[in-house]
Order: structure tokens, then sequence, then C-alpha cells
């Protein structure tokens, strides 16, 4: 395949921790037990949003905020997983397939090597992937900045994109 066949997208995300205890922690579309929850408009699902981004920037689709604004009442405490089936439908609209996908969490706490496989799957299900093109990873940022602190929880999420074939016509 050429190489006009391939496009690689990135994605950001950060989350501060709510204050809210009854809020939960949802990542990757999992719920984490025993662990405070992200604030943000939608339920702050910082792994679901930078791989949307991820998989928008890959398809030249602009961002997660132009699609899902965070002043629109439809997407207050939202369910991040519509933002990825709606963005993957898209991307595939445009004639693209996801190859893979490999996402970092960056937290100090809590501990998510535990749940790194079940986000892993959840993530590949919204995506209409196989759960083997989908990583997630966790690491720590050693005690520093806002993450070491403890504040909230970052991802940074890759996703490759192959045109598909037979290429899907453009709506
Ligand atoms: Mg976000």
């Amino acid at each position: 395949m050429s190489a006009a066949g391939f496009r690689v997208g990135s994605g950001v995300d950060v989350h501060a921790f709510s204050d809210d205890p009854a809020r939960p922690l949802v990542l990757g579309g999992v719920t984490v037990p025993g662990a405070p929850g992200l604030a943000g408009h939608s339920d702050a699902d910082v792994l679901l949003h930078a791989v949307v981004d991820a998989l928008l920037g890959a398809a030249g689709l602009g961002d997660i905020g132009a699609l899902f604004g965070s002043a629109d009442p439809r997407y207050a405490g939202a369910g991040s997983a519509v933002f990825v089936t709606e963005a993957a439908e898209r991307v595939r609209a445009a004639g693209w397939a996801v190859g893979n996908v490999d996402a970092t969490l960056v937290a100090a706490r809590p501990r998510l090597a535990a749940h790194r496989a079940a986000m892993a799957a959840s993530t590949a299900r919204l995506l209409g992937v196989d759960p083997a093109d989908v990583n997630v990873k966790a690491t720590t940022t050693d005690g520093l900045g806002s993450t070491g602190r403890g504040e909230g929880i970052a991802c940074l999420a890759t996703v490759l994109l192959g045109r598909a074939d037979p290429p899907t016509a453009r709506p």
C-alpha cells in the first residue's frame, strides 16, 4: 500500500479530579471503582476524549470541541461513548478504517494497571475493531506536575487509519 493509504493522528486530554464524591471515574468507558471521578461537562472520560481527537486528527476532521461543544446542553453529563461512535462513523464515512490505537494514561492515582485490559476491550468495542488493535498503557510522572501531584489524569492517544478497501462511498 502506498503511504497515501495511511494517516496518523494524535490526541491529548487532561481532566482534574472532581470534588463531587458521587461522581464515578470512567476511563475508556469502564468505571474504575473506589476512585474519585474527573470533573467535566460530559463524563470526563480522558481516554475516550484523547482517542476521539486522534481519530478526527488522522482523518482531517477537526477536533472534539468542534464536533461536541462543551456549551452544548445535549452533552452535559453525556457518556463519552457517543463521541467515539459518532467520530468513528464520520471517519468510516470518509473512507478510512481504524488500523490500531495506542493510548497512554498519565496518573499518580489511582493505580490503573489492573484496568488496562478492560479499558482496551471497551474502547475497541466502541470503535468496532478487534481488542488486539487497541493498547492502553498507564504511567506516572514520578511526582512532577499536576498529574504527579494527583490533581487529575491526562491521556495521550495515537490512531493509525488505513484507506478502507474498497473505499466507502462519500456521503
Ligand atoms: Mg476532555
